[in-house]
């Protein structure tokens, strides 16, 4: 089986009829990383070789189609998304342009793998590319132990018609088109659950809550993150105006302390054991800052319950 394609000096999929003649092309195997030549002659099929005229390494065109996938996404820098549960859409055309802040590939977190990490303004989404397996219920169980949201792919009609890749087709089909993407965190209906769960029913804890001076203004870097409690006995969160730097804060702060991201209301929301920790670690980085200020806002629950 002869090799149609290889990746290029920038990492890219290439395809043959796309480079220079011979090693000019500058391209490696996609499997072995060794140096290839771009044979493109007369007599036989172009292909590219071994420059050391080893046999030819056997790539799947499931393997390329799901590495070509993360290649577009990674250049794109973002995704067309349908409608998250839980948010309404913002037009008619309910789908969405989510632009990213960064994106690293393959990177192992805490026993779990996602395809692709990327980061935004208000938390992380995995992206996970189905072409030939999709993510099972332990994999899904160990993502959703994550505060991040996940998106799926479903690739497998791409691989199923051959399609070629590299290209343009292809390329539009993975960023733009909407019907392939699946939401597998958070599920449908899935907001108010996340609240139910934060709260666990403890009752007794919530009324020691009664001297704590909720709901209460941080100042954290000259930025206000605002703090109340949820009508069932959960702690929420949320930075006023943004911030790349309190959004990491608040992120830390979910991620060591199970905290969660509602997208619905912007907040970030902790279980009621973890509230004193939580508010503990916001009044040391407040006394980090210049003019330490505790504010009472007394509209705060209104504020919360009203967010689109
Ligand atoms: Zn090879």
């Amino acid at each position: 089986m002869s090799m149609s394609i290889a990746v290029n000096s920038l990492k890219q999929i290439v395809h043959i009829d796309e480079v220079e003649r011979g090693l000019a092309c500058a391209c490696h195997c996609l499997s072995c990383g060794e140096a290839v030549v771009a044979r493109k002659g007369v007599l036989r099929e172009h292909h590219f070789s071994h420059q050391s005229r080893t046999a030819s390494c056997f790539i799947t065109p499931e393997s390329v189609l799901h590495r070509y996938a993360k290649q577009v996404i990674c250049e794109a820098m973002g995704l067309q998304l349908p409608p998250m549960p839980g948010q309404a859409p913002a037009s008619e055309d309910t789908s969405s342009w989510w632009d990213f802040e960064a994106i690293e590939e393959e990177v192992w977190l805490d026993g779990v793998r996602p395809d692709l990490v990327a980061q935004l303004s208000d938390g992380d989404l995995f992206i996970e590319i189905a072409v030939t397996s999709f993510v099972n219920e332990e994999k899904l169980a160990r993502l959703r132990e994550k505060t991040a949201r996940v998106v799926e792919i479903d690739l497998r009609e791409c691989a199923h018609q051959a399609i070629r890749v590299p290209s343009e087709s292809l390329r539009a089909f993975i960023l733009h088109a909407v019907q392939s993407k699946h939401w597998l965190v958070p599920l449908a209906g899935e907001g108010a659950e996340i609240l139910v769960e934060a709260a666990g029913g403890d009752t007794e804890a919530l009324d020691s809550f009664a001297g704590r001076g909720l709901p209460r203004r941080f100042v954290v870097e000259g930025m206000w993150i605002d703090a109340w409690l949820l009508p069932f006995g959960a702690l929420a969160l949320r930075s006023v105006a943004y911030s790349p730097s309190v959004v990491q804060h608040l992120k830390l702060l979910a991620r060591r302390f199970g905290g969660r991201y509602a997208p619905k209301y912007r907040n970030w929301v902790f279980a009621l054991w973890a509230s004193e920790m939580v508010l503990a670690e916001l009044s040391a980085l407040e006394l980090q800052g210049i003019s330490p200020l505790i504010t009472f806002i007394p509209d705060a629950g209104q504020a919360s319950s009203s967010s689109p």
